[in-house]
């Protein structure tokens, strides 16, 4: 385990730069105490060398203030310095009586010091200054080995200058070309970012396209497609509204927030979508506006207001898959009830009939419950046709067909079984109840008077019926279908415009009948 050095907080604000300068000025104060404090100078010392030594050490202490109290601006603070340093080491050296300029270290190390501080171009004015005061300090030292070399004193101060600006540019470049290369890294991040949110949004349209096209009932994938969205578009709560124009009717909607207070949108009703209570804020924008469908996408109105023009894109797609599934979905649902529709009377037709009649059998054997089931056919209907024409007998049957419908329960199955004969599946219905339902349908129709080509309700028709009842008419769907034709036969033969049950109770299993129906008997 190793022991964590703590810096202290004052230092540890401070910038690169300036505590390499504090850390440079302490090293070069304590060298210059032992030069001043030691060797052969200790004898010689003159006024302006002890001068010199003070404004050094003065200025190292005004540094280390300066950094303690957090003070901005490195190139004043370096002006400064340099001036002070160059008086301070032109009378340093000029009152050193060593040969040479034993300073000359010094000068070129705060050459280099203040221009790694301040990595410009600029800094060859430093690096002036300090060869300024080292030619001085030089022509002012007297004859202490012949005076000094001036060609020696040329090369030695341009030095000062040339190191100053050649280490402030060279960093400089660095500096630029390092920026340079964040840049580039920058932009390559902000590239990928985008990449990767264009390919979220690729793979949630594509999600959200796959999900409204696997299915037909469009009822149950409403969470789901709000939940793929989100993952896109960063908001939590919304919803989504498909609109017939024409009818001013929701198509489809779905949403995540809780339902509450009715809103509407362009005099569109939006019943239960809200925004979440704790703003209140609701917004809405038309995604789609076809000619007869409109896509509305509500949300909190912040984040709508902060949705993107690429969020919109996703909006906008996945809102034109979802107009196309709609269609399909209502299409599908039209063509569904189309195929178990009769066209003329709008009833179940003989299909569909045989269909719930093998259903209500099975789930009546199951559970151990009644069935009956009634067989119609209007009596002489062909002299309707004959006097009236077959337009006005295509319209009878219909208005036939809505009496039934309108006499019977609502979980009765009424189908015309063809041509002017009707079928009527009473599930949980045993015959004398049953009988009770035919007489009141005959009664019904004989009350009923049908209108003529000239829409004067004048023909009156009337029906036989026959019936059977499950279980104890029939075993099965092929012996409850004869059963019901024998007594409607029956009730033909007897005079017609009545109810007939079968006379016997117990009917021999038709051959259509199922395997365990005719153990049964
Ligand atoms: P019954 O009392 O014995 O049933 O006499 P009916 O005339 O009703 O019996 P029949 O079966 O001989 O004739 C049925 C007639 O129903 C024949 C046909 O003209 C008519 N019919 C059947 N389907 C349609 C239809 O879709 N439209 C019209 N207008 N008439 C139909
Ligand atoms: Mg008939
Ligand atoms: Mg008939």
């Amino acid at each position: 385990m190793g022991v964590g050095l703590r810096i202290p907080d004052y230092i540890a604000h401070v910038e690169a730069p300036e505590r390499l300068i504090v850390f440079g000025r302490a090293l070069a104060c304590v060298v210059l105490l032992v030069m001043l404090g030691f060797g052969s100078a200790v004898n010689q010392l003159t006024a302006p060398c002890v001068a010199g030594g003070v404004l050094f050490v003065a200025w190292t202490l005004v540094w280390a203030l300066w950094v303690r109290q957090g003070a901005r601006d490195l190139t004043n603070k370096l002006g400064w310095t340099v001036v002070v340093d160059s008086v301070a080491l032109a009378l340093l050296s000029a009152n050193t009586p060593v040969p040479g300029d034993p300073y000359y270290a010094w000068y070129a190390a705060e050459a280099v010091l203040f221009a790694l501080s301040l990595k410009r171009q600029q800094a060859w004015l430093f690096g002036a200054m300090l060869a300024g005061s080292h030619a001085v300090g030089q022509v002012f030292r007297g004859n202490v080995d012949g005076g000094p070399s001036y060609v020696f004193l040329l090369v030695s101060s341009a030095s000062l200058i040339a190191i100053g600006y050649f280490v402030a540019t060279v960093l400089s470049d660095v500096e630029k070309r390092q920026n340079k290369i964040e840049t580039q890294r920058a932009e390559v991040e902000a590239l990928n970012a985008r990449l990767e949110r264009s390919m979220n949004e690729l793979r949630a349209v594509t999600q959200v396209t796959e999900l409204i096209h696997s299915t037909l009932e469009l009822d149950t994938i409403g969470p789901t497609l709000l939940s793929i969205l989100e993952k896109v578009i960063d908001i939590p709560t919304a919803s989504l509204t498909v609109i017939d124009k024409d009818k001013q009717e929701t198509l489809f909607s779905t949403s995540s927030v809780r339902p509450g207070v009715s809103r509407s949108y362009s005099g569109y009703d939006l019943t239960g979508v809200t925004a979440p209570e704790s703003t209140g804020a609701f917004a809405c924008i038309e995604l789609v506006d076809h000619e007869t469908t409109s896509v509305i996408f509500c949300a909190d109105e912040a984040a709508v207001a902060t949705l993107g023009a690429e969020d919109r894109v996703v909006l906008q797609a996945v809102a034109s898959e979802l107009v196309v599934a709609v269609e399909n979905a209502r299409l599908y649902r039209l063509t569904k009830r189309l195929a178990i529709t009769d066209e003329l009377t709008d009833l179940y037709n003989y299909r569909h009939l045989q269909q719930r009649l093998d259903d209500e059998i099975h789930r009546a054997e199951r559970y151990g419950k009644r069935l009956s089931f009634l067989m119609l056919d209007i009596d002489n209907f062909k002299r309707v046709n004959d006097v009236h024409g077959h337009r006005v007998g295509d319209q009878v049957l219909a208005s036939v067909g809505q009496v039934l419908k309108t006499t019977v329960r609502e979980v009765d199955i009424v189908a015309r079984y063809g041509g002017e004969e009707f079928s009527v599946i009473l599930p949980e219905t045993d015959a004398p109840g049953a009988f009770i339902a035919a007489e009141k349908i005959r009664e019904a129709i004989s009350l009923y008077r049908f209108r003529d080509a000239d829409g004067e309700p004048v023909i009156h028709v009337t029906v036989s019926i026959g019936l059977a009842s499950f279980p104890i008419h029939a075993t099965g769907k092929e012996s409850l279908l004869r059963a019901a034709d024998d007594a409607l036969y029956h009730a033909k033969t007897t005079g017609k415009d009545r109810v007939r049950a079968p006379r016997l109770r117990l009917h021999r299993p038709a051959p259509g009948d199922a395997p365990t129906e005719r153990m049964a008997e």
